[in-house]
């Protein structure tokens, strides 16, 4: 299929040629069509599907269509796009710069932690769509700046990761602030309860949208993994990015003091890195993703958080230097290399401890992750054990209590 026989308008057709999109994502091509029929949505897909074109294209048509038809020249906040990361929401602003290029539509991006003058200024000025993450847009509705009453599309992006970063309650406050009429889209990439009590709140008689599964998305991906102790996974890192064909790497680590202290080794080893998490100032998590995508470094130390959904084509390779206690945070991770089709690799250090987040992870994903041998910091033993031994038995507390002992890590603010 190919983006004509979307019913796209031209100057979006034209935009998508500017970007060199030939053909829809599977996402795309199912969504589009009900959006454009101005159904409402539950799409279940993660970030590197091409879920954001999926949503801002169509809504980019409607809106222009219906200014058309109305003849309106004012700019009044008519779409809403509310997204979990000053990251996301910035990718989706350039994403809605780059596909809206040939329509006279305004938008702007807020989110927290800069000043919120420019954010003012700009919505006085008039903007018709606004990407927004949820505390930040609390915050300028209670000062009166921005309303939402002539919302007629409402995106609600990545709505398991408001969950997690405990952003719920700030988002049913801004729900219960759009009219009732409107068209709702919701993207998430998991679907646990809470999700779908949240998507059955807003959603009217949705249209149910699910494109690869996470599970079967890191098919392209070369994935692999190491044994070692925890002690030796610096050296086993240095050794590892010896190998030049590691063109970019985006390194994983659960805690943010953790990705400074690896960020400083690397240096010190000669490896040219930064560090990007949510205790970094905007200005310099934007420039350390600046650097990175300019490959003026090579490594990008990352918390989850921080990373979600950071969208950088061509990164070669993805290296958990901690693996997740929580597997579906393992995918997401993988997912920022082999995007749009490309090849990537993951590689994985496994430490005893977390011998069984790695099994939680191949029962989530259906596959066996091949593990390396003999390297120089191999622990032999480790390949004979399936489960953890000895002090690593939680029973039937086992993901609760683990999951609990790591949720900081997944509920600090980006
Ligand atoms: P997303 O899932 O929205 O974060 O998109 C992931 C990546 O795919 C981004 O780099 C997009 O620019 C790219 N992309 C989205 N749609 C297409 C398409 N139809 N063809 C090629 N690349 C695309």
């Amino acid at each position: 299929m190919s983006f004509n026989n979307l019913q796209l308008i031209e100057p979006v057709l034209q935009a998508l040629d500017k970007e060199g999109y030939t053909h829809p994502t599977p996402v795309q091509e199912k969504s589009i069509p009900v959006i454009l029929q101005k159904r409402d949505l539950l799409g279940c897909a993660q970030t590197g599907t091409g879920k954001t074109a999926a949503f801002v294209l169509p809504i980019l048509q409607l809106m222009h269509e219906e200014k058309q038809n109305t003849e309106q020249t004012q700019h009044k906040i008519k779409a809403l796009v509310l997204t979990p990361t000053r990251e996301l929401a910035i990718q989706i602003g350039e994403s809605i710069r780059a596909y809206g290029r040939y329509l006279p539509l305004r938008h702007h991006v807020i989110f927290g932690g800069v000043s919120q003058h420019t954010q003012v200024q700009a919505v006085r000025r008039g903007i018709d769509i606004l990407v927004a993450t949820p505390g930040r847009l609390l915050d300028l509705m209670q000062q009166g700046h921005v309303t939402l009453r002539d919302i007629q599309f409402f995106v609600l992006d990545e709505a398991d990761r408001m969950l997690d970063m405990g952003f719920v309650h700030d988002v049913k406050r801004i729900i219960t602030r759009l009219p009732s009429k409107r068209q709702t889209l919701f993207f998430s990439a998991t679907m646990p309860n809470e999700i779908k009590q949240l998507a059955s709140m807003l959603l009217n008689n949705p249209v149910r949208v699910e494109v690869t599964p996470p599970a079967t998305t890191v098919d392209l991906i070369q994935q692999s993994v190491y044994y070692t102790e925890k002690h030796n996974k610096q050296s086993l890192l240095v050794h590892l990015l010896k190998d030049s064909s590691i063109e970019n790497v985006l390194l994983f680590t659960q805690m943010k003091h953790a990705a400074d202290k690896l960020a400083r080794m690397l240096n010190n080893a000669g490896i040219r890195t930064e560090a990007i998490h949510g205790n970094k100032a905007q200005a310099a998590r934007q420039r350390a993703l600046e650097n990175f995508k300019a490959k003026r470094t090579r490594v990008l130390v990352a918390t989850d958080i921080a990373a979600r959904g950071i969208d950088i084509d061509e990164l070669t390779h993805v290296i958990n230097f901690e693996l997740p206690n929580v597997p579906e945070t393992y995918v997401h991770r993988i997912g920022r290399t082999g995007r749009a089709g490309a090849k990537g690799v993951a590689i994985s250090f496994c430490d005893w401890s977390e011998k069984i987040f790695l099994s939680d992870i191949q029962k989530l994903i259906k596959k066996t992750i091949p593990v390396v041998k003999s390297h120089s910091f191999d622990v032999p033993g480790m390949h004979d054990i399936i489960q953890p031994a000895g002090n690593f038995s939680y029973g039937n507390n086992r993901s609760g209590g683990m999951r609990k002992r790591h949720s900081r890590a997944f509920t600090q603010r980006a």
